[in-house]
């Protein structure tokens, strides 16, 4: 069936009303209201959408409905739900994808407005469909991926179907149904994405639609999609509701849409249609990490996008993204005249309270994410439901949330030993619930491997451990002890009522690989030039000029320490027995990390493994053609396994009513792990 063309006549358009922010604190703009098409938002904070995995049926969960809502609470004026598919052919590779066209989206999704809506926020949803970026082996029901044209996605490798004039016809519809489904659950408006390449955005660029008929070639012809289905929905929700629009304002792609190209599709969107918003985010699936920016990236990385977007727009309120953490830099960009909203959104993934914090001049209480996006992205990812690094109650509000921290119904003893991230929260949470907590840490600062992890490149807004968790402990009352190491007998002598054991664990320096457990450790381990990723970075001059770097664990610690090595100009080859170095890092940020090691000159040697040490050189062995070759060196660095630090845990049980063993001190694994168990021991004190 022929799509016919887009109608011209749209609804008028929503104006921005003045900023008018109220006295009092150091951010009026930001928490000054703003009307978007028929909504008026309480502030500036945005948290834009992200994908969580937290959906249940492929609908909103009541989960979201807490997250969502706890971000509300936080003082956030808007939410934009995740993606919410509008087709059963719009899955990405998202096993809990939500949609919204089913009739039984509009009772999820009416539980959600209403959340929100009781606690004076708004919530819009975002509508999406991802085109060729489909995983259509994602469900046992195999999918037929569809797109504009038949270019395999990057990502899930499979090429699409083209799409003939019914199935764009069905996509459109399924906008509009899905837009009055959510309409009628009393959601406050609609984000139509248009960017990151999924479908409607890959119709709208030259890099993804190699089309020649009416819905490719010419600047018109690539805008048609787009809008039909902001024509449609208008058609179908009336002019008293919201739409806008998500854009990659550059696509960061050779042949795609640059600034220029995205002005001038604004500006037809906003000329020919109605268009409440435009939220500018960045680039494709085939333009690296700037999509989600890690901490390689500078905060405020995309500003100067929604800036010329706007400049493009007069009239249309913008939305800017990109690592804008901070309330202070959220002020600067509205008052610059960049953007009218700020999404803050994994901001307020890390503390759902910093826009009340803002407010009320607490700056100083906010926890700032890190960029490092090990539990957010990192997880969502791998498929699993997304957290935060430091704040283990994300995605957990129901449990965790800071409503739900309640006091001790007896004010008890509490020791924690360590002060590295698992112990200071553990402290933190206990000293919360108002328990007497003593803190025993050996080394003079708190902080434990943070210490070590901010010497790394780009890696120094770990740092905000070692501010924030101490500046809280001291806020709580904890008492801290420092410079001295821990006994059995001196804690016994504090009388505890609970102890926490979090003494961490130290690296392995035997060479010891789980994956030959038949050797004790790697011949030659012993040799002097042989260090631990520890006591390279410590003592940087203890390494030679030409290093070997095995990665046996796949973590950070490897590639950073690598890239550590690299850019101090030390020759560096990786060795490791996966197919990457790095197997846990998620892609983007593996990539942006190979990049700064292609650049620095190291070499990376996958499916090795180092067989043996001599005093100049290593043998490596390829792990499936056992076939080996020898490499000069001048040191060798391992990172492979830690070894528990236990014993004071082994000396105290039995003899202290409650004792509890977390994070690496229990096993060493990740930090996000470490951080989750603090947290659940400080509330079980
Ligand atoms: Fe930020 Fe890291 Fe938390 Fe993600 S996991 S929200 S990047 S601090």
């Amino acid at each position: 069936m022929a799509t016919p063309d887009p109608p011209v006549t749209a609804p008028p358009r929503a104006t921005a009303s003045a900023p008018s922010g109220p006295a009092g604190h150091r951010f009026p703009t930001l928490f000054s209201p703003l009307r978007v098409g028929a909504v008026e938002l309480a502030n500036r904070i945005v948290m834009t959408a992200h994908v969580t995995h937290y959906g249940e049926d492929h609908l909103i969960s009541q989960r979201h409905v807490d997250y969502y809502t706890e971000r509300i609470k936080g003082g956030a004026g808007l939410v934009i739900t995740e993606v919410q598919g509008v087709h059963p052919t719009s899955t990405a590779g998202f096993p809990e994808v939500c949609f919204a066209f089913p009739p039984e989206a509009v009772e999820r999704n009416a539980a959600l407005a209403a959340s929100v809506h009781a606690h004076g926020g708004r919530v819009f949803a975002q509508l999406w469909h991802s085109g060729m970026h489909t995983d259509g082996r994602l469900f046992s029901h195999y999918i037929q991926p569809v797109g504009p044209s038949s270019l395999p996605c990057t990502r899930y490798r499979e090429p699409p179907r083209e799409m003939e004039e019914e199935d764009i016809e069905e996509v459109i519809e399924g906008f509009a149904a899905s837009a009055a489904n959510l309409k009628a659950a009393g959601i406050d408006g609609a984000e139509i994405h248009m960017g990151h390449s999924y479908l409607i955005g890959q119709f709208l660029s030259p890099y993804y639609n190699r089309r020649t008929d009416r819905w490719g070639g010419s600047l018109d012809n690539r805008l048609r999609l787009a809008l039909a289905v902001l024509d449609r929905i208008w058609e179908r929700v009336g002019a008293d509701w919201t739409v806008g629009v998500r854009i990659s304002a550059d696509e960061l792609v050779p042949g795609g849409l640059g600034l220029a190209d995205m002005q001038q599709v604004c500006q037809a969107l906003v000329a020919r249609t109605r268009v409440d918003f435009i939220d500018c985010s960045v680039g494709t699936f085939n333009s690296g990490a700037i999509m989600v920016p890690p901490m390689y990236f500078p905060h405020g990385v995309n500003v100067h996008l929604a800036a010329a977007i706007r400049g493009a727009c007069p009239g249309t309120p913008v939305l800017a993204v990109g690592r804008i953490t901070d309330p202070a830099l959220a002020e600067k960009v509205l008052d610059s005249g960049a953007a009218d909203l700020v999404g803050m959104t994994r901001a307020l993934l890390c503390d759902p309270e910093l826009p009340n914090k803002a407010r009320s001049g607490r700056t100083e209480e906010i926890l700032h994410c890190i960029g490092c996006l090990q539990a957010c992205l990192g997880r969502m990812h791998d498929g699993k439901a997304i957290s935060c690094l430091l704040n283990p109650a994300a995605g957990k509000e129901r449990e965790w949330g800071p409503g739900n921290l309640v006091a001790a119904a007896e004010r008890r003893r509490v020791v924690v030993v360590g002060g590295g991230p698992a112990g200071m929260e553990a402290a933190r949470v206990a000293a919360q619930r108002g328990h007497a907590v003593t803190l025993l840490e050996k080394q003079s600062a708190l902080g434990g491997q943070v210490q070590l992890i901010v010497r790394q490149p780009k890696r120094e807004e770990f740092g905000e451990i070692t501010r924030w968790w101490p500046r809280e402990l001291e806020r709580l009352g904890v008492d801290v002890r420092t410079g001295r190491e821990a006994t059995a007998e001196g804690i016994l002598a504090l009388d505890p009522q609970v102890v926490i054991v979090a003494t961490g664990s130290v690296p392995d320096k035997t060479g010891f690989s789980y994956h030959e457990c038949d050797r004790p450790g790697m011949p030659g381990a012993e040799l002097p030039h042989v260090l631990t990723a520890w006591e390279v970075l410590e003592s940087p001059g203890r390494a030679g000029g030409r290093v070997i770097l095995v990665d046996e664990n796949g973590s950070y610690e490897a590639a950073c320490t690598a890239d550590f090595l690299a850019q101090r100009g030390h020759k560096v080859t990786v060795v490791t027995r996966w197919f990457r170095l790095g197997v846990d890092i998620p892609d983007a940020v593996i990539g942006l990390l190979y990049t700064r090691l292609a650049k620095a000159g190291a070499e990376v040697r996958t499916t090795a493994v180092v067989r043996e040490i001599a005093p100049d050189h290593v043998l490596i062995e390829n792990v499936f053609s056992k076939s080996s070759q020898t490499e000069p060196c001048d040191s060798v660095v391992l990172v492979m396994g830690k070894t528990p630090c236990n014993r004071l845990y082994r000396e105290l049980k039995g003899r202290v009513p409650a004792l509890h063993l977390i994070g690496d001190a229990a096993a060493p694994r990740v930090m996000d792990q470490a951080i989750y168990e603090g947290h659940k021991a400080g509330r079980q004190a």
